[in-house]
């Protein structure tokens, strides 16, 4: 069947959607996917293959208490012809830490240089934002608490900043407003 202009084509995928919706699917399990099927590499932009349309498909939910694909066309956007893809509002299950995720990856693609020499191995993350996966990784009170910490003295700061009045602002030369004296309607 090829694709006519008046067929609707593939939409673009959401990064994040707010839908209750949730697939009769198993939900898909991090440890069983291929490391270089799944990109965690910014924590709050995540996305993996999807095994029914093998294409990149963004992870919604991560501020909340599930993670779900989003729900996506099976083909390119724009291009491909609208089929909803099964695996949409699929729960994604997080049995594999951000940490181990990294390691997976990079020890595959070290094994994949040894085979060929030309490979490019990632650059390795900050301690900065090494804290803050391992943080998130951990999905827990305490790991949220430790996110909070990372980004606080920093929203402390900006704050504080705010409340400064410069000193130049206030008029040293003209006189006192009399604002005990001001009285409306005289
Ligand atoms: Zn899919």
């Amino acid at each position: 069947m090829s694709i006519t202009a008046a067929m609707p084509t593939a939409k673009k995928r959401p990064r994040r959607t707010r839908t209750k919706r949730v697939s009769h699917l198993p939900a898909i399990k991090l440890s069983r996917l291929l490391p270089s099927h799944i990109d965690l590499h910014d924590p709050l932009k995540p996305s993996l293959v999807c095994a029914d349309c093998e294409t990149w498909v963004p992870i919604t939910g991560m501020q909340s208490k599930t993670q779900k694909l989003v729900p996506h066309h099976t083909g390119r956007a724009d291009v491909a012809a609208a089929i909803r893809c099964r695996s949409s509002n699929r729960l994604v299950e997080w049995d594999l830490t951000i940490p181990e995720w990294h390691k997976a990856l990079t020890d595959a693609i070290k094994e994949a240089a040894s085979r060929t020499a030309t490979t490019v191995l990632p650059k390795a993350f900050s301690p900065a934002t090494d804290q803050t996966l391992r943080a998130r990784a951990q999905r827990t009170p305490a790991g949220r608490l430790a996110d909070w910490n990372t980004v606080l003295p920093g929203v402390a700061a900006t704050d504080a900043h705010r409340q400064v009045v410069p000193a130049g602002d206030a008029p040293t030369q003209s006189p006192t407003v009399p604002l005990d004296k001001l009285k409306i309607g005289h």
